[in-house]
């Protein structure tokens, strides 16, 4: 089995390698911040004016929007669909709404959002990939499919849009396992990683793990994935995430080698 290397340092024997995807292998932020800004701006088309002012800055900053981009570490980064649109909600009861009242618009929100959204994609011929992959992925993907190390993607996002990712880059062969928001149960539940081994038929003390949040890294350990291969990847965002030490941090995927 094969040696994973970083920067040259052998760091354990890898038999499949799991890979986050927002902000790991694809680069997220552009579509992520459109999407966040739409929220905003269609939370406040559907508020009253003396709501607005106070509802902006809520929304931007739960939503972790900065004038440099998107905070990796925010829950537009991070979190699912659905713990967005709770923390949307939560915004819209702190200037006065009733919670049903604010769990109704979120929801209103995020699928004329989500509806935008699709729209974009849909309107280049042929349809444009969601995201674009991070610099240096292919050759790496490459280096590991020839060595025989399967790869799975476990991520927050979900099926349809891990697989509509993967299909525009050509990705789907060196991904047989996915694991999504919709499976159960979901990142970072540690189970999550046992779940997407055993699709793969191996076990998370032989996997290594690479993700861009504190929350993947904690995972990767937590279900048994050895301290050194769990991975904290940065180069995805305009602000780098604060990932915790010691975890090896990948700054380019030709950092990475097999050996
Ligand atoms: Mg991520």
């Amino acid at each position: 089995m094969p040696l994973l290397h970083l920067r040259g340092t052998g760091l354990g024997v890898v038999e499949a390698v799991l890979f986050d995807k927002d902000g790991t292998l694809s680069i997220s932020e552009p579509q992520l911040l459109t999407l966040a800004q739409a929220r905003v701006l269609l939370c406040l088309e559907a508020t009253d004016p003396e709501q607005r002012s106070g509802l902006r800055p809520l929304l931007e900053r739960a939503y972790g929007l900065k004038a440099s981009g998107i905070c990796p570490a925010g829950i537009t980064a991070v979190a699912s669909r659905d713990h967005n649109l709770i923390a949307t909600a939560t915004a819209l009861v702190q200037v006065g709404m009733g919670w049903p009242e604010a769990l109704a618009l979120a929801e209103r929100v995020f699928d004329q959002a989500d509806q935008a959204d699709a729209r974009r994609a849909a309107a280049t011929d042929p349809p444009q990939a969601t995201s674009a992959t991070t610099a240096g992925l292919l050759p790496w993907l490459q280096q590991l499919q020839a060595a025989g190390v399967p790869c799975a993607v476990i991520s927050n996002d979900d099926m349809a849009g891990i697989e509509h990712f993967l299909a525009s880059h050509g990705l789907p062969p060196s991904f047989p396992a996915l694991w999504s928001a919709e499976h159960r149960p979901r990142k970072p539940d540690p189970a999550a990683v046992h779940g997407v081994c055993a699709e793969l038929g191996v076990v998370a003390s032989r996997c290594a793990l690479i993700g861009d949040a504190n929350s993947d890294l904690r995972m990767a350990v937590a279900a048994g994935i050895p301290h050194p291969l769990a991975l904290g990847y940065t180069a995805a965002w305009s602000i780098p995430p604060p990932l915790a030490e010691p975890h090896p941090l990948v700054h380019h995927w030709d950092e990475l080698s097999l050996g």
